[in-house]
């Protein structure tokens, strides 16, 4: 005879196991809601996002007590969307929506897009980040959300003040003290040495370069650590015809004033770009530098002069410039046949729903690199990095 007691204790456990099993879901999805700030899942990210939490711990085991370096962050996507949101409430600015999950959906990627739809997002992180203390607040999220989601001890975050300047409305010294308060300050909260680095713009005016390059000089005993080039290449005429060439004096001032270089090329532009940097601008590293995965001449030039390379993989599929994980895998053997120096980054972690540790597990857990391959490009980025005794 079936004891009924012996059924109620097992129906009694398989119901405590579909609890569990469920209780289990739901921490994960609140985990989720903690690291990237967001409920809505986009499909984009799933397959990297969906990965079970006890499979993320043995998967980046490898990673447990390495500090990690990020060189290549840009403030406009670095700010978690909470910050924004409070600071675009507390300065009064009008948003497109009165909705929160909205604003995320709109300053996060939710699927990829071109590259310049992507550059687009920064025109609202920009506008909501265009005071000094916007920038005083922001810039300590970022430093407390890179130690907290991925134990980063070395961080260079990189923004261009003239965009951030509401066209003249604004002083740009205040802008930039004001970031570098912030930056001190979260320096003071957590074991992070930071540094930021000021960005020219292709969009620009020879000009205004020059202000930016001025700038850096006038700071760079106070924790401005190097000078970049980025900015749309397809926007307008103005961007379409700029060449590097045109601001090679600016760069050599630059690098006179012991300023560390470094410029985005080859990341939507080709290989022929990044020759012309190399041989006009000389930069001590380079953002992206992808495109030169097809051309010999210049892979073996990159490991010769040792240019480091700052890759940014998830950014790079998100903005559909690299196609799939293979396509990924293809490039980074390329770079390891070449014993090409590069460093893993994220390009802005907050608007890619990512952080650095899971652009290290992502790549681990997709057999695109080796635990041994990623603890080697940290060791460079910290070699690299612009922050005297990072
Ligand atoms: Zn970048």
């Amino acid at each position: 005879m079936i004891n009924p007691f012996l059924i109620a204790l097992t129906m009694c456990h398989i119901k405590t196991k579909f609890w569990r099993e469920d209780d289990q879901k739901r921490q994960y999805k609140k985990n989720l809601h903690y690291v990237y700030g967001i409920s809505r899942i986009p499909t984009q990210m799933e397959a990297i996002m969906t990965v079970e939490l006890e499979e993320d711990k043995k998967i980046d085991k490898f990673l447990d007590d390495v500090a990690l370096t990020e060189l290549h962050t840009h403030l406009g996507f670095a700010i978690s969307p909470t910050m924004l949101w409070e600071i675009a409430h507390d300065q009064g600015i009008l948003l497109p929506t009165k909705d929160y999950w909205e604003f995320v959906e709109m300053i996060t990627i939710q699927d990829s897009k071109s590259y310049e739809e992507y550059l687009k997002m920064y025109d609202w992180t920009e506008k909501i980040q265009s005071s000094p203390e916007a920038l005083f607040l922001g810039i300590q999220n970022v430093v407390s959300g890179a130690f907290r989601k991925s134990n980063i001890h070395t961080i260079e975050i990189r923004f261009n003040p003239i965009l951030r300047n509401r066209s003249k409305e604004k002083d740009l010294d205040h802008l930039i003290v004001f970031a570098l308060q912030g930056m001190e300050r979260a320096m003071l909260k957590y074991p992070v040495k930071a540094g930021i680095i000021l960005m020219m713009d292709r969009r620009f005016t020879k000009k205004q370069n020059e202000v930016i390059l001025n700038k850096s000089i006038k700071y760079k005993n106070r924790g401005v650590i190097g000078i970049d080039l980025a900015g749309p290449v397809e926007l307008n005429e103005h961007s379409r015809s700029f060449k590097p060439r045109d601001i090679a004096d600016l760069i050599q001032e630059a690098k006179n004033h012991d300023l560390g270089v470094t410029i985005h090329t080859g990341e939507a532009t080709g290989s022929e770009e990044m020759w012309e940097v190399i041989e006009e601008l000389q930069p001590d590293r380079i953002g992206h530098g992808i495109a030169s995965v097809n051309d010999e001449k210049l892979l073996k030039h990159l490991a010769e002069t040792k240019i480091v390379l700052e890759t940014c993989p998830i950014s790079n599929l998100n903005t559909k410039l690299v196609k799939d994980y293979d396509e990924l895998r293809h490039i980074y053997s390329t770079f390891n046949k070449y014993n090409i120096p590069y460093t893993i980054n994220t390009d802005g972690p907050e608007m890619q729903l990512i952080s650095l540790r899971k652009v290290f597990m992502t790549l681990y857990k997709e057999k695109i690199l080796s635990a041994e391959n990623l603890i080697k490009a940290n060791d460079i980025a910290k070699n690299a990095s612009f922050i005297k005794n990072a």
